[in-house]
């Protein structure tokens, strides 16, 4: 099942080019802040779930554009973030531009990203005006917690997951906190829906493409990931409980590069989707943080 958010916080499951309005069945007040109503409904999903099919069956749609899609988990309790997830990534990151020091996901664990980066699918990546400063996109696969949890086995990891989404891990390259780096406001990308987890699959090889005006850029399959799916919920609920609606960012694999104002971004993940997303400049996010050089 694909399951949206749009039109202000409405709910909504996507069926060929239509979508059908279920908000009523997991959200009383959708528009209301803070908008909550897609963490209730996954919270809930198992239960819905036959309301949810009869409900798409018999309920009238709408055209899927005539309708302006949003960022499909707009208020999750944490986004949590996988460094440096595929070895080729790591080898680019030792002999490129050097700007961060070489390791590796197996041995650094995870970050967090701010959930305010995130946005969707119609919304725009707004860059910064950091003089000398290089914005680079970092494609990845986004798993959506269901049932939440802590200290979740890695038998049990996959029961945990409600589904996948593309996401976009922006960044600003240099030194600093990598949460300030990462954590601007359309920073985090995504969408443009949910693919719920019985759609999508076996994870263990799916393909992930991103390219910039029409030119690719990353090209990967899950396969080359060093963590995988189910040792990224092992890893960050040996820490913190997770909740339902919490985002974990795979990791990127190698062929980051810099976005400017003018691009558009192509993201694509088998089975899951893909979106473009306008790059425009923005005029406020300077800081005397990043009045030195990024090496
Ligand atoms: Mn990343």
């Amino acid at each position: 099942m694909k399951i949206a958010s749009f039109d202000g916080s409405r709910i909504g499951v996507i069926t060929g080019d239509r979508i059908t309005d279920i908000t009523d069945l997991a959200d009383p007040n959708p528009g209301m802040w803070p908008p909550v109503g897609m963490v209730r409904f996954i919270d809930a999903f198992d239960k819905l779930r036959p309301q949810v099919v009869k409900a798409v069956e018999t309920r009238p749609s709408k055209a899927l554009d005539q309708v302006r899609l949003e960022c499909p988990v707009q208020w999750p309790n944490k986004v949590i973030a996988i460094p440096a997830n595929y070895d080729a990534h790591i080898e680019e990151m030792k002999t490129g531009t050097g700007l961060i020091s070489p390791f590796r996901a197996s041995g650094q664990g995870f970050f967090l990203k701010s959930n305010s980066s995130l946005s969707g699918p119609a919304d725009p990546i707004v860059v910064p005006p950091i003089p000398g400063r290089e914005i680079h996109h970092e494609s990845e696969l986004a798993i959506i917690i269901g049932e939440g949890g802590r200290n979740i086995s890695r038998a049990d990891a996959l029961n945990h997951v409600f589904g996948y989404a593309c996401l976009i891990d922006v960044v600003v390259r240099g030194k600093e906190e990598r949460v300030m780096r990462k954590s601007y406001d359309t920073f985090c990308p995504l969408g443009p829906y949910i693919v719920t987890a019985d759609e999508v699959g076996p994870t263990e090889a799916i393909d992930l493409e991103l390219s910039v005006d029409g030119v690719i850029k990353q090209q990967a399959n899950t396969r080359n990931m060093i963590v995988d799916i189910p040792e990224m919920i092992v890893m960050a609920s040996a820490v913190m409980t997770l909740y339902p609606g919490d985002i974990i960012a795979s990791g990127t694999p190698a062929g980051v590069g810099p976005i400017a104002p003018g691009n558009k971004v192509h993201i694509k993940i088998q089975n899951v989707g893909e979106m473009t997303l306008d790059v425009v400049a923005g005029d406020v996010g300077m800081h005397p943080v990043w009045d030195k050089p990024a090496g």
